[in-house]
């Protein structure tokens, strides 16, 4: 067993800067989670805490069950993988890869063994008397993770493995990632500014902010319930949409027109004492052409319509923004939340409401255009804290 567990973990710099603070996590044997958050958030600072590339200030990291905040690396048994890939430019590819087994003394026969099989598992078989300079980008990633994945060790940590590969590559990357984890179930903790890649990794994610985990869950579990604004913001490409929103009379009074409350939302508005000026956050997605939702679906949420600002065809859905009039969420709180978030200008004020909409939707730029969005998939948020309230 190979779990890791943080207890209460805090890194504070000589400066003062407090990096990582009160950081309770719990991750299974086999498990991959996923660290991500805006630059700075202490991702790669818990990432190097667990290696022991940086001493804890306050707290008890635990590798399958014993302390180890005193530990050297080497005695961690954890190999990590860097976004430079750090290979020895003189070095053939098995060179490469036998170079931890070389240092752990293992006999010719069980390194050619292991580097065999670790060349096959990463598709290198071929290139194995090669040099790192006649190497792709994606090539020498794999190296770097046959150089990792050959010790065996308890874990993998890896920060930005791929945010030196080009978009194309990045994508292939992942698939190779994911099957490699899955196909040893090796413990591993990976480091990530993008969400995408958040998204589609792990098994579970922890999204950072300020040194502070906001959230952790399956992907889908923060998608359809982030706790927060922030989270809410983070997750999901383009981001949520955040609307100025003012209950008044059992509904709320948004740019989008009157958004009715139902009985379970004002009861759970009520029990959480929450104030009058909301946040109101719709995904993208959760828009459609109002001609082209069926009577049965657009019972389930509400019509309003705008200008169309800016199409921009994805081939297979449109990215369509509105010009949208009336009041926007603008509460210092909330732009201060959303722009960490990358939650784009909309949530500042000023911006465009910006839908995903059916590629058959014949709308155009200049011209309005009815739009319903799903009342079931939207989120109120109190701007005080942030907090999700539904
Ligand atoms: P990025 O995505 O930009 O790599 P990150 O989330 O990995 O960011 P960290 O590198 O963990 O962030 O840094 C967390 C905070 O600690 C930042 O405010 C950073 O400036 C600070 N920090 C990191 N190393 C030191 C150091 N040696 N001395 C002082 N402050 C540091």
């Amino acid at each position: 067993m190979a779990d890791i567990v943080l207890d209460k973990v805090s890194k504070s710099f000589p400066d003062g800067t407090v990096a990582v603070q009160d950081v309770d996590l719990e991750i299974a044997d086999g498990e991959f989670v996923i660290l991500v958050g805006p630059s700075g958030c202490g991702k790669s600072t818990t990432l190097n805490m667990i290696a022991g590339l940086e001493d804890i200030t306050s707290g008890e990291l635990r590798i399958a069950g014993q302390r180890v905040n005193d530990k050297a690396p080497r005695d961690r048994d954890i190999a990590m993988v860097f976004q430079s890939y750090a290979l020895y430019p003189n070095m053939t590819v098995r060179e490469n890869m036998a170079f931890p087994l070389r240092l752990a003394k293992l006999d010719k026969e069980t390194i050619n063994a292991k580097v065999d099989e670790a060349a096959k598992v990463l598709e290198l078989v071929p290139l194995l008397d090669r040099k790192p300079a006649n190497l792709s980008g994606g090539q020498r990633q794999r190296v770097a993770m046959g150089r990792a994945i050959v010790r065996q060790p308890k874990a993998f940590l890896m920060d930005e493995p791929l945010s030196n590969l080009d978009a194309k590559l990045r994508v292939q990357m992942r698939t190779v990632v994911s099957r490699l984890q899955k196909q040893l179930g090796t413990t591993t903790v990976y480091v990530t500014h993008d969400q995408t890649e958040a998204m589609t990794l792990g098994d579970r994610v922890v999204i950072m902010r300020g040194g502070a985990v906001q959230q952790v869950g399956p992907p889908q579990e923060l998608y359809d319930h982030p706790r927060n604004l922030f989270v809410a913001g983070f997750i999901g490409s383009p981001s949520m949409n955040f609307l100025h929103a003012a209950v008044q009379d059992g509904s709320l009074h948004t740019a989008l027109g009157e958004v009715p409350l139902g009985d379970r939302v004002r009861r759970e508005l009520e029990a959480a004492d929450a104030p009058r000026e909301l946040i109101l956050g719709v995904r993208p997605e959760h828009f459609e052409d109002a001609e082209l939702v069926d009577e049965d679906t657009r019972r389930r949420g509400l019509e309003f319509e705008a200008p169309v600002e800016i199409v921009e065809s994805m081939g297979s859905d449109k990215y369509v923004y509105f010009t949208v009039e009336g009041e926007r969420a603008s509460a210092a709180e909330l732009e201060e939340l959303a722009a960490d978030a990358g939650a784009g200008d909309f949530a500042g004020g000023g911006g465009n409401l910006v839908t995903r909409l059916s590629a058959e939707s014949p709308v155009v730029e200049g011209q309005s255009r009815r739009v319903w969005f799903n009342l079931e998939k939207i989120h109120l948020f109190d701007p005080t804290n942030g907090r999700n309230l539904t």
